[in-house]
């Protein structure tokens, strides 16, 4: 889509977009062709060289401010990469970019000794983490926490308990940051850095999802942490609920992206199937049901592109209003959602076959109205902001 209109919001960052894309197309298709079909999941020593080859070349965590290993990247060329990822296609694009095991705003917030320890290494792509904040009964109600943390009076370690699940990345993550109530039920939610293989942290149920990588129950039993695991030190206890409202904006703007570009791709793919493609002695694109089916598509990402955009520009002008970020994840994510269920619907039973692009993103892209909250949490802030409720 060369005449795109959101291109109009991508002139700043035309140059990096296309670095990005050059080092995609050079450097992750060729290591792509070779990836089992079958398999959703890269292995993860090719997802590490991902990261750290990206973080080198400025792309990974590249909004992350140069003393930490980043690039001082405006937030707007996150998001452009985050789509330029999704539109290539590319199943190792979106591990060039830091996700949910890269960089965790909560540690910006971390003591100098944190940041040098565990900031430092996910930015540079060489460590991995996980957050570990559901539990099975908060999950939209996410600060709703059972999981305790209490002080030892005689030791002054605090002592975690309790089970966290759907974590994502729990299998191979280097340390964990774990969201629990600090003094007993019902106290203030504090985030603790926790190491693999400390005593008494987990894992224990596996969940295997409708594709890509599983997810982990983490049981916390007994875990004592000495009293610098707490992100922040002394003065992040009770800090985690004001420290990750302030990065849910952007999270929610990352979705966004990822599933614009997810869209784009798919539009792409069904584009050019209706181009090829004959059916009773004609291309399927001269029919008007596929038309309809594309040309929808292609006003619905287009708009979600560009609200995605508007509000990556606000976030850099420090005046993003939460409800916007809720705006453009919910559209982008449901759009991402219908345009990817109506491309493979343009392709027949080609596009339903295990292994097909679009097989793999019908499965992938459902997750997106689930994370980072849901679409009907989504709605609940935007209600909000309109005086509802
Ligand atoms: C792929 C994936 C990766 C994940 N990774 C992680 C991770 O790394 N770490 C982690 O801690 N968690 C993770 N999660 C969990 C995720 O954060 C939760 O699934 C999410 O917050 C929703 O919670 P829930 O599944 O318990 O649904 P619930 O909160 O039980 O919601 C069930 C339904 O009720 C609706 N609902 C709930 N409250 C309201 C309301 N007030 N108004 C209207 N509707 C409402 C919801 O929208 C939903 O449709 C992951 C989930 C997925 C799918």
């Amino acid at each position: 889509m060369s005449s795109s209109l959101s291109s109009v919001l991508e002139a700043d960052h035309r140059e990096l977009v296309d670095s990005f894309e050059a080092f995609v197309r050079r450097e992750l298709v060729p290591l792509a062709a070779d990836l089992p079909e079958t398999s959703d999941i890269p292995p993860a020593e090719l997802r590490a060289y991902v990261r750290t080859r990206s973080a080198k070349l400025g792309f990974y965590a590249g909004d992350y401010p140069e003393d930490l290993g980043g690039c001082d990247m405006p937030f707007t060329a996150v998001v452009l990469l985050h789509q330029a990822a999704g539109r290539s296609g590319c199943p190792l694009a979106p591990y060039a970019l830091a996700g949910s095991d890269g960089p965790s705003p909560l540690l910006r917030h971390g003591t100098e000794e944190q940041i040098e320890r565990y900031l430092k290494p996910l930015v540079r792509g060489e460590a991995v983490r996980c957050l570990a904040l559901t539990e099975p009964h908060a999950g939209s109600d996410a600060f709703h926490l059972t999981s305790t943390a209490v002080r030892d009076g005689a030791t002054g370690e605090w002592v975690l308990n309790g089970r966290k699940t759907f974590v994502s990345n729990a299998d191979r993550a280097d340390f964990t940051l774990v969201v629990a109530a600090a003094g007993g039920a019902g106290g203030e939610p504090t985030a603790f850095v926790v190491e693999a293989g400390t005593p008494g942290l987990r894992i224990g149920q596996r969940y295997d999802g409708m594709s890509g990588e599983p997810l982990f129950e983490l049981l916390l039993d007994g875990v004592r942490l000495p009293a610098d695991a707490v992100i922040g030190g002394e003065g992040g206890v009770g800090a985690a609920l004001g420290n990750g409202i302030d990065s849910l904006s952007r999270g929610r703007l990352v979705v966004a992206a990822m599933c614009d570009g997810i869209a784009e791709y798919a539009l792409a793919q069904g584009v050019e199937y209706a181009r090829e493609r004959r059916a009773f002695g004609e291309r399927i694109g001269a029919y008007q049901h596929v038309q309809d089916h594309l040309v929808r598509s292609r006003a619905e990402v287009e708009a979600a592109k560009l609200m995605t955009l508007a509000c990556a520009r606000l976030v850099d002008a420090g005046t993003e209003a939460p409800e916007n970020a809720a705006l453009a994840k919910l559209t982008s994510s449901e759009t991402a959602v219908r345009v990817v269920d109506r491309a493979l619907q343009v392709h027949g039973a080609t596009g339903w076959v295990r292994g097909h692009p679009l097989e793999f993103l019908y499965r992938y892209v459902r997750m997106m109205t689930i994370i980072e909250g849901t679409s009907e949490i989504q709605k609940v802030i935007v209600a909000r902001a309109m005086g509802l409720g």
